[in-house]
């Protein structure tokens, strides 16, 4: 059986001056409808190149697609944009870190959101816009009716947030993706747009990827995880075995710099030494070895030569060359250590 939203391999590959980008080299996932996947990596990990192929808004001239992306059974990445624009804002919609960039200045966010769920419905301007206020009032901003006639400008940051959601659901999707949604705002507003987008979810029904850097948003929100590192996922599960067991040594230093899964909502990765791979030439073999503690304790310096495969596909998988013994042991020993 194909989930909901089924991605088979995908490769997203730039041409740049100096060479071929292999932003993204071989992703599998799947996405069942309701679910919450969240997708976490450094900041060039290939997260959102992934997202932005799902929604066919790559740039067509320089990027080379493989592989397959089923959304409902229907094939997107051979779709043509006229499909593909009927879809977006309405079977799939996109959530982003700056809504002045979702949001035009020009026009009232009412107008916006009722000129979405026109386009995509056919509703009369009088239903679009009652549908605009209730949307409006569903993400909690305040008068929606009379707010409705604001421009974006009039809005504060977490609020404009809110009428991007609000935009973003007005045709009720079934996909919704959102990238780094929350960076941008503080910690409190933070956490009430992921308790909006919870009941939101539950209300809708809306399957939803969560693009973030940050694991504290990840474990609130996510049922599933995926950790990418190098165009590539390292492991993926659900949220408790990952974040509770790891087995990729990427996702154990990732949540080494956690004080706690229940602590602040604010949590930056720690750092873990050394620079994420060139992605113009990746390291062979494993693209972490370079930085993992752990390279020189597999045999014969397979971790530098062959590429570790992930398995399996369902359920907590990872592809590292460690073995399960291996890894309890010298896990054990890493977090002792810290
Ligand atoms: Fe580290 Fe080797 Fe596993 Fe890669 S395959 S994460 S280098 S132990
Ligand atoms: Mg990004």
């Amino acid at each position: 059986r194909v989930p909901f939203l089924s991605v088979r391999d995908l490769k997203v590959h730039f041409s740049t001056e100096d060479g071929v980008v292999k932003a993204v080299d071989g992703l599998s996932f799947g996405l069942e409808r309701g679910r919450t996947l969240g997708i976490v990596g450094e900041s060039g990990s290939g997260k959102s190149v992934t997202n932005l192929a799902i929604l066919g808004l790559h740039d067509r001239e320089r990027t080379a697609l493989d592989g397959e992306v089923l959304l409902d059974g229907r094939e997107l990445l051979t779709a043509a944009e006229r499909d593909l624009e009927a879809l977006r804002g309405n079977t799939m919609s996109m959530i982003f870190q700056d809504a002045l960039a979702s949001l035009s200045p020009y026009h009232t966010v009412g107008a916006q959101i009722a000129e979405t769920y026109r386009k995509h419905t056919g509703a009369s301007r009088r239903e679009a816009r009652a549908r605009a206020v209730e949307m409006l009032r569903r993400v909690g901003i305040p008068q929606p009716d009379m707010r409705v006639g604001d421009y974006p400008h009039q809005f504060s940051g977490g609020m404009r947030q809110r009428a991007m959601i609000a935009m973003a659901l007005v045709c009720d999707p079934e996909l919704l993706i959102a990238d780094e949604p929350t960076t941008a705002l503080d910690v409190t507003v933070q956490a009430q747009i992921m308790d909006l987008l919870r009941d939101l979810q539950q209300e809708f029904g809306t399957a939803i990827i969560f693009i973030t850097h940050d694991l504290g948003v990840i474990a609130n929100l996510a049922d599933d995880v995926l950790v990418m590192y190098g165009g590539r996922c390292v492991e993926k599960g659900g949220r408790a075995e990952v974040l509770g067991v790891p087995r990729h040594p990427y996702t154990l230093g990732l949540l080494g710099s956690m004080p706690s899964l229940d602590g602040p909502v604010d949590v930056p990765l720690s750092p873990i030494p050394g620079t994420p791979p060139s992605l113009l030439a990746p390291p062979p073999g494993c693209r972490f070895h370079p930085r993992c503690a752990f390279a020189e304790k597999v045999r014969d310096a397979l971790c530098s030569t062959r590429r570790p495969l992930l398995e399996p596909v369902d359920g907590h998988g990872t592809a590292c060359h460690l073995t399960a013994g291996q890894r309890r042991e010298y896990f054990a020993d890493y977090r002792a250590a810290r």
